[in-house]
């Protein structure tokens, strides 16, 4: 009988052995690339985008949120912080997160489970371990690994050991990457990816570095690359609400994709939500888009039509 274990081309120690900071690894995703995937999101994003779903993977360290709802005011983790950072009052649980150097002492003394730490670390090698486990659903429906975050390529030598192990044991490999990086980190990753989702979030640069805190010189830069490559590509555009959904920033957008790309590409197109709003509270973070609203499936199918006019295929996502 064929152990678990077999037939798995292990990497070489060293770059098995390389950390990542990981918050989350999500199996049986079918939003992330083609088929069925397991997507590992990563800490990190260079881009502070004002809509961003995903508060927790901004900063690269790992950080404790809260949800105040579940708290007996216990006192257990006030009781157990070296660092004297958190306390609770009938208000509420309070976290001085300049003291805070996210030990989880108080994470794991909780009863309540009212803490949560978001951001842990893992070697390539674990990551794959647990990517492995449904090798045969990949094969079954075209899916595979996609890496998210966060930012994929601001760890890149991590996810580079990481896709090197995939493909060695054939399991195809995906980023959904904001396209801020360095020449060098995605030099690193591209050799080892099958399909990138390349998101792009607004064509002029000074309402690029307004709504996301980075011009998009270098994106651009990075959306050439990739292109060039011949890597499947599929761009991904976030609709925001009167931010870049009018039909203005929509046209934009599609001709610095007809620019760059300079090759049918697929365009996928996610309607507005605010399904992070959340976790924001959770960590002591302001939401500042908490008044817009979703767009209609009208405003939807009207987008996707004009970015058909470019010649792209076009499909609206969730
Ligand atoms: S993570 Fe550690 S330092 Fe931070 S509040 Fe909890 S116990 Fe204190
Ligand atoms: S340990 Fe948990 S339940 Fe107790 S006071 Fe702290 S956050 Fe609240």
């Amino acid at each position: 009988m064929t152990g678990e274990h077999d037939n798995v081309t292990p990497a070489p120690a060293d770059e098995g052995d390389i950390k990542g900071q990981v918050f989350n690894i999500q199996r049986y995703s079918i939003q992330d690339g083609p088929g069925i995937r397991t997507t590992v999101f990563l800490k990190g994003c260079p881009l502070r985008c004002a809509w961003c779903s995903n508060p927790e993977s901004q900063n690269s360290k790992p950080e404790v949120a809260h949800r105040d709802s579940l708290c007996i005011r216990c006192g257990r983790c006030t009781d157990v912080c070296p660092q004297k950072a958190i306390s609770t009052d009938e208000n509420g649980i309070f976290i001085d997160r300049q003291l805070c150097k996210s030990c989880a002492r108080c994470v794991d003394a909780c009863p309540q489970g009212a803490l949560k730490m978001y951001g842990v670390t893992m070697t390539a090698a674990e990551v794959f371990q647990q990517v492995r486990k449904d090798a045969e659903f990949y094969r079954g429906s075209g899916g595979g690994v996609t890496v998210s975050g966060g930012e994929p390529l601001f760890q890149p030598d991590f996810v580079a050991a990481l896709f090197k192990l995939c493909r060695d044991n054939g399991i195809e490999t995906c980023i959904e990457t904001c396209g801020l990086a360095k020449t060098d980190a995605l030099n690193k990753v591209l050799p080892y990816l099958s399909q990138v989702l390349f998101d792009i979030k607004l064509a002029d640069s000074n309402d690029h570095l307004k709504w996301t805190q980075a011009p998009n010189e270098a994106i651009i830069r990075n959306l050439r690359t990739v292109a060039a490559s011949g890597i499947p590509l599929i761009i991904r555009i976030p609709l925001i609400p009167g931010i870049n959904d009018t039909e203005e920033e929509l046209r934009k957008i599609a001709e610095l994709v007809a620019d760059n790309v300079k090759k049918p590409v697929k365009v996928n197109l996610l309607p507005y939500h605010k399904f992070g709003i959340g976790k924001y509270q959770m960590l002591d973070r302001e939401y500042q888009l908490e008044e817009l609203d979703t767009q209609t499936s009208e405003q939807l199918q009207e987008a996707k039509q004009l970015i058909e006019s470019y010649g792209f295929e076009c499909d609206i996502e969730g």
